[in-house]
C-alpha cells in the first residue's frame, strides 16, 4: 500500500487527515518548545495549555454546563464499568443496567462484583439486534443510576434518545457515538467514552460527571480510583495519557473549526449512514442488516450476506481494492462497517459501488 487505505476498523479508528498531518507538522518541535508533546513535562505550561484548551474545547462542542466535571484518565472505557460503581454506587443501593450488548454486559458483569446490580432489560433473546421496547424494561425508581449503552459498536445498535428515568441519574458508556452528534449533557448524570472510536487514539477515556455526584464518592478509595480525587488534581494526580490529550485536542478543534460543531457533523454522518442502509436495502436480502430498522447505528453498519463462505471472499476482495477492516465481530458474524466521524464520505460510497458489483458477480 503507498496511500491511505478507507480504513472501516471499528477502534482505534482512522483520524482526521488534517488531524494528522497537524500533529505531523508540530512532531519534532511543538510550537516553539523544542521538542514534541511526547517528551515535555505534563507540569509544564505548555502541557497545561494543552489540556485546559482540550476541555474548553470539548465543553464548547457539547455545550457541557458548568456544574460538570471534565476528566480525562487512562485504563480505557473498560475501567469505568469498575470505577462508577465504586464511586456512585452508595452501600446498600442497587443500579439498574439496560443491557443492549456485549458492552453493558461487560459493564453489567463488573458492577456486580461491587454492589447490587440490577439487570432493567436485556435484548439477548434476539441477540442484540434491537433496543427494548418500554414494557420489557422495568425501572426501580430508587436505583443509584440507570446505566446503558448509547451505542452498542459489536452489534450496530444505537439508542435514537435517552431512556426516561424519572429521578434517577442516567449513566452512560458513549464511547462509540461520543461527539457524532449533540447531547443534551444535563440529561446525565455520568458520561464516559474511550477516545479510540471517535475522540482520538487509545490511551485517554473522557468522564464528564455532575458535581453532586462526586458527593456520593466514599472515602478511603485507591487514590487512582477515585473521582473526587482526580478532579482534585485537574486529572494530573499521576502522568496522564499526555500525547493522546494532545490529538483529541486536535480533534476538536477540527470538529468546531473545520465541521462546525456536532449538528453538522451528525448531518454528516446520517448521510454516510443513510447511503449504506439504502445499499443494503436496496439489495433484494442479499445483503442484511443485523440491527432493526429503528435501532440502526449511524456508526457501526453491521451485515451479513447469504453464506460465510460469500463474507470470507467479500472481506478478502474488499482489503485488496483498499477497503479496509470490514470483517464483523464473531459474535455477529458478516461484516461491519464502521464511519466514524473521521470517516469519508467517500469510502462510504467507494464501498457501496463495491457491493454492488460483488452482488453481480457472485448473486
Ligand atoms: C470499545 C468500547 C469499549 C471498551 O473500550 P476500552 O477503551 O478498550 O476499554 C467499551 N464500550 C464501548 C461502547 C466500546 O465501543
Amino acid at each position: 500500500m503507498t496511500e491511505r487505505v478507507f480504513n472501516f476498523s471499528a477502534g482505534p479508528a482512522t483520524l482526521p487527515v488534517s488531524v494528522l498531518e497537524k500533529a505531523q507538522a508540530e512532531l519534532l518541535n511543538y510550537k516553539g518548545c523544542g521538542m514534541s508533546v511526547m517528551e515535555m513535562s505534563h507540569r509544564s505550561k505548555a502541557f497545561e495549555g494543552i489540556i485546559n484548551e482540550a476541555e474548553a474545547d470539548l465543553r464548547r462542542l457539547l455545550s457541557i454546563p458548568d456544574n460538570y466535571k471534565v476528566l480525562f484518565l487512562q485504563g480505557g472505557a473498560s475501567l469505568q464499568f469498575t470505577m462508577i460503581p465504586m464511586n456512585v454506587l452508595p452501600k446498600g443501593a442497587s443500579a439498574d443496567y439496560i443491557l443492549t450488548g456485549s458492552w453493558g454486559q461487560s459493564a453489567f458483569k463488573e458492577a456486580k462484583k461491587l454492589g447490587s446490580i440490577r439487570e432493567a432489560a436485556t435484548t439477548a433473546d434476539t441477540n442484540f439486534n434491537r433496543l427494548p421496547n418500554p414494557e420489557e424494561t422495568t425501572l426501580d425508581p430508587n436505583a443509584a443510576f440507570l446505566h446503558f449503552t448509547s451505542n452498542e459498536t459489536i452489534f450496530g445498535v444505537e439508542f435514537q434518545d435517552e431512556p426516561g428515568t424519572g429521578d434517577v441519574p442516567l449513566v452512560c458508556d458513549m464511547s462509540s457515538n461520543f461527539i457524532s452528534k449533540p447531547v443534551n449533557v444535563s440529561k446525565y448524570g455520568l458520561i464516559y467514552a474511550g477516545a479510540q472510536k471517535n475522540a482520538g487514539p487509545s490511551g485517554v477515556t473522557m468522564v464528564i460527571i455532575r458535581e453532586d455526584l462526586l458527593d456520593r464518592v466514599p472515602d478511603g478509595l485507591p487514590a487512582m480510583l477515585d473521582y473526587k480525587n482526580l478532579v482534585k488534581n485537574g486529572s494530573m494526580y499521576n502522568t496522564p495519557p499526555c500525547y493522546s490529550i494532545y490529538i483529541c485536542g486536535l480533534v476538536f478543534k477540527w470538529l468546531l473549526d473545520d465541521i462546525g460543531g456536532l449538528d453538522r457533523i451528525e448531518a454528516l454522518n446520517r448521510e454516510k449512514a443513510a447511503i449504506l442502509y439504502n445499499a443494503i436495502d436496496a439489495s433484494d436480502g442479499y445483503y442484511r442488516g443485523h440491527s432493526e430498522k429503528a435501532c440502526r447505528s449511524m456508526m457501526n453498519v453491521t451485515l451479513r450476506l447469504p453464506s460465510e463462505e460469500l463474507e470470507n471472499k467479500f472481506v478478502k476482495e474488499a482489503t485488496a481494492a483498499g477497503l479496509d477492516g470490514l470483517k464483523g465481530h464473531r459474535s455477529v458474524g458478516g461484516l461491519r462497517a464502521s464511519i466514524y466521524n473521521a470517516f469519508p464520505k467517500e469510502g462510504v460510497v467507494r464501498l457501496v459501488e463495491f457491493m454492488n458489483d460483488f452482488q453481480k458477480s457472485n448473486g
